[in-house]
């Protein structure tokens, strides 16, 4: 029977920042009342209750002539851990493709230390694995591209803890070594349970990505890839999560006539399609 409760807030401490690369870091929280949530669901942090950032905060509000939403983080811990933890990768500003900087994830990799107090507001998301999964399917396979990472660690980890008779495969994109999240955790997990889990790492900007082990490549995630990690196509279940078209980049698109350009999610559903996956096979969790 699965606990149910509503969306609310909460009041949160920071008990840990621990560095996960150079762009991102995970923050563990205390909380009064006990996190009740899935593997794969997300929390939102409203950026209004940061002075370090009320000035630009306001400014945006008038600027982008509306609210500044709150950001959504999945969490990368799973309900079996003791800690409650989301994993933050900074956006980074280039002036020539964004409109406007990124405002809360610098925030959140490079301004918070253990004992802040902050608010925020949970759990959602039906990024999760349904119940009975293993009656449908023997073998998770998760697409993911940079802090995409997030909830297929947390589903990752629950799937290994709960002893469900699943294989799992993680294809998981990134630019270079150095910016996969949790490698040496997803290593240990790989060396711990072999027969249940394999992970195959992309690199696109090296081009002997080879030498870091068996499990990397070089390039994108491309149609053989995918069809090489997934095999039966009848009882496989995908998990992508990563960067969408964000509706800023399709207004702008269309404004002009345009599509706009396919990014990583958009690109591994047109290949998932193009081998037939069946679409009640597939769970997406779009970071746009
Ligand atoms: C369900 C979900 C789960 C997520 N989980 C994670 C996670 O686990 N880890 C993680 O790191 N991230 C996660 N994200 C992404 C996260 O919510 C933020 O989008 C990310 O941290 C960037 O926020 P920001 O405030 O730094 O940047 P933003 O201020 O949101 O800016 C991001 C981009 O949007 C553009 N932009 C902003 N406002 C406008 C505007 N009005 N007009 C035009 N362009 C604009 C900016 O120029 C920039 O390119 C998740 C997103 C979703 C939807």
């Amino acid at each position: 029977m699965r606990e149910r409760r509503e969306i609310r807030p909460l009041e949160a401490t920071v008990t840990d920042v621990v560095r996960e690369t150079h762009d991102s870091v995970t923050l563990t929280f205390s909380t009064e009342e006990r996190p009740v949530y899935e593997a794969g669901q997300f929390l939102t942090i409203d950026p209004h209750q940061f002075p370090e950032i009320a000035g630009i905060v306001h400014y945006f509000d008038h600027a982008k002539a509306r609210r500044e939403p709150p950001r959504a983080y999945s969490m990368s811990s799973a309900p079996h851990e003791p800690l409650l933890a989301v994993t933050v990768k900074e956006e980074h500003f280039s002036p020539e493709q964004m409109a406007f900087p990124p405002l809360l994830s610098p925030l959140l990799v490079h301004g918070l230390r253990p004992g802040r107090r902050m608010t925020i507001v949970g759990f959602t998301g039906a990024y999760v694995l349904p119940p009975g999964i293993e009656r449908e399917a023997d073998h998770l396979v998760h697409v993911c591209a940079g802090s995409g990472i997030v909830p297929n660690f947390a589903i990752l980890k629950q799937a290994l803890h709960q002893e469900l008779p699943l294989r799992q495969t993680l294809v998981y994109a990134n630019k270079s070594h150095k910016d996969i999240i949790f490698r040496e955790a997803l290593e240990r997990l790989e060396r711990q349970r072999p027969e249940r889990l394999r992970i195959v790492h992309s690199l696109s900007r090296e081009p002997e990505a080879e030498r870091h082990g068996p499990g990397y490549r070089s390039g994108h995630i491309d149609r053989a890839v995918l069809e090489e990690a997934i095999g039966d196509r009848q009882r496989c279940v995908v998990y992508a999560c990563g960067p969408g078209v964000t509706p800023f980049e399709r207004k702008a698109a269309r404004q002009k006539g345009l599509e706009p350009p396919p990014r990583f999610l958009e690109t591994v559903l047109a290949l998932l399609h193009d081998l037939k996956v069946e679409k009640n096979r597939m769970h997406t969790e779009s970071y746009g």
